[in-house]
């Protein structure tokens, strides 16, 4: 059988024929590459993002039927006017099965149940069964080479559509009455004012055009498609902290540079043109350079999050250490409070023994058991002295013990400070002198109050400096002053204090010795060439106990072998 052809010439470029309406390049065409473009971005982005992929498919479905359209204007050949028209009824409704499926993953944020999938898959199997009979297209008028519709085209087809359309509608109304969230009525709301004018732009120009077989108007319709698009890519890229001013943007200068360049199709006038090729140029220029603006400040953006994540890591990092060290220090607590208590226990144990082997050495010494010769004197007394090292040692731990169990106790009392003083020098002074040092003691010249002290502690302070000071000097000698404090002098804040100072020509302290030397346990590191016994406890112990007493006790030296000061401040009432 002779094909009939319909009465104008074929197209000489596929669809650049002169029966189609210049209109069509101008809304259709833009939309479908900028609605194709939105579609592939948005997944290139969010591969893995369903909704991602159906709006792609909605985007592919309308750029196929665009396609198909333009063939139907194009062609001069009935057959390809019957396919190419069946084919578009088909994509019309794929489109709108998958702007439901869309709003359904919208909503509800997952994929539809395999329920629903299979009633979509029938109602599109059922159409696609009738749509090649002759109830769908009865044929093709040869004058304009448009198909005569049956009732599948006519009826049918919009009636599913209409079904589609009423669905999303429910749906959307279901979905709106059942969530509290304000925010996520606004997306709901705005969605489905979204897809719905998305498939009435797209419907309404069929709907005309198969009703009044006026095809040409219809085109109007798209322009609006891109818009909507847009918007609804919008919605689903908002969901997902999507950059979308980018996205936007690049939108907005893609289209500007397709709407113009499409005006190329059908401008015939040279000037025209001149003018569109100009426009063309600045749109492409300034998009460029509103996309890069845009790119650079997103990834200022993206910068400034990761940076922001990352600080919130290390915030995070740094609460756990600090948990863990709050958990280790009250573990150190327990410990700490248990070494206290065992050296409590401990030193108090051992004190009984040591203080009964003090008295029996120092009886057998006065001769209270028979007379003992001059070496068995000496030996004697070496091993009360080797004792007395230890009765100290243990009074310093038990010292110790009760400061930082806050059980150390002070008894005041008034005390005339020159008479202690006195009595210290007095003790020690043959100590000084076995060693062939001078004890030199110079009390102040006006008589001083009494001071309001626990004289037994401050003695043993002031007896342990002295100590020291004869313990830590090799030649010269050690003085003890006790004066009014001079107001003169750096460290003496008011002349309501009494000082006492011991000074030597000893080995002396070096600067960064300074520090530490009133800490626990706290030894020079130049001691060991004097070979004392020592423990390091005395000056920690001495300055709790002043402090007790109200008063401060510091060293003053000129650095290494030029000899020390400590000096005890003690208040005057
Ligand atoms: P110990 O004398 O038992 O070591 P102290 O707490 O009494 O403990 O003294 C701590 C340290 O301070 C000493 O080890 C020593 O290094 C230093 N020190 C104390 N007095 C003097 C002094 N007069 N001259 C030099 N160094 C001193």
């Amino acid at each position: 059988m002779e094909t009939i052809f319909c009465p104008w010439a074929p197209a000489k470029y596929l669809i650049f024929s002169s029966n189609v309406p210049q209109i069509l390049y101008y809304a259709l065409i833009p939309g479908m590459i900028v609605s194709m473009f939105l579609g592939l971005f948005i997944f290139l982005n969010k591969k893995n993002d369903l909704a991602a992929k159906l709006l792609l498919f909605i985007s592919t479905c309308f750029f196929v039927w665009g396609a198909f359209s333009l063939m139907l204007f194009a062609t001069n050949n009935p057959q390809t006017v019957m396919l190419f028209w069946s084919l578009t009824i088909l994509v019309e409704i794929l489109i709108y099965a998958g702007s439901l499926y869309l709003t359904y993953v919208f909503f509800d944020k997952k994929d539809i149940s395999l329920f629903k999938k299979t009633i979509l898959v029938l109602i599109i199997a059922s159409f696609s069964i009738v749509i090649p009979s002759k109830y769908n297209l009865v044929g093709v008028n040869i004058a304009d080479c448009t198909a005569i519709e049956g009732p599948v085209a006519l009826y049918f087809s919009y009636a599913i559509e209409i079904l589609f359309a009423c669905w999303i509608f429910i749906l959307a109304i279901s979905r709106y009455i059942k969530t509290t969230d304000k925010y996520e009525k606004k997306q709901i709301l705005l969605f489905t004012a979204g897809i719905l004018i998305f498939l009435l732009a797209f419907s309404s120009g069929n709907i005309i055009g198969s009703f009044t077989d006026n095809w040409v108007v219809s085109q109007y319709g798209y322009f609006g498609m891109p818009i909507f698009m847009g918007f609804l890519a919008y919605l689903i890229v908002k969901y997902k902290a999507f950059n979308i001013r980018l996205i936007a943007t690049q939108v907005l200068v893609v289209s500007l540079v397709i709407l113009i360049a499409s005006q190329f199709a059908f401008i015939r006038n040279d000037t025209n043109k001149i003018l569109t090729a100009i426009t063309l140029f600045i749109a492409m220029v300034f998009g460029w350079i509103l996309v890069r603006s845009a790119k650079k400040e997103v990834k200022q953006k993206e910068e400034l999050e990761i940076a922001n994540k990352e600080i919130n890591e290390r915030k995070e990092q740094l609460q756990k250490m600090a948990d863990f060290l709050a958990i280790a220090n009250d573990k150190l607590k327990v410990l700490d409070s248990a070494k206290t208590e065992f050296i409590s226990m401990a030193s108090h144990q051992l004190r009984t023994p040591v203080t009964g082997i003090k008295g029996y050495l120092s009886m057998l010494i006065e001769g209270s058991y028979g007379e003992v010769n001059p070496e068995q004197r000496i030996a004697l007394q070496k091993t009360f002295d080797s004792n007395e090292r230890m009765v100290n040692l243990i009074e310093d731990l038990l010292n110790v013990s009760r400061i930082e169990s806050g059980r150390l106790e002070y008894e005041f009392s008034n005390v005339k400070i020159e008479d202690l003083c006195r009595e210290v020098v007095d003790t020690l002074y043959p100590k000084a002198k076995n060693q062939g040092l001078y004890l030199d003691y110079k009390k102040s010249n006006i008589d001083l109050p009494e001071l309001r002290i626990d004289g037994g502690k401050v003695k043993e302070v002031i007896s342990n400096l002295l100590d020291n000071a004869i313990k830590y000097t090799p030649r010269g000698g050690v003085s003890l002053v006790v004066a009014l404090c001079d107001k003169n002098e750096p460290n003496c804040l008011s002349g309501k204090h009494v000082r006492i100072t011991v000074s030597d020509t000893g080995i002396g302290v070096p600067k960064e010795e300074m520090p530490y030397l009133f800490e626990k346990f706290s030894r020079g590191k130049d001691i060991n060439r004097l070979n004392t016994g020592g423990t390091g406890l005395g000056l920690f112990v001495g300055r709790k106990m002043i402090e007790g007493n109200g008063g401060k006790v510091w060293v003053e030296s000129g650095g290494k072998d030029k000899g020390s000061r400590f000096i005890i401040e003690l208040p005057m009432q």
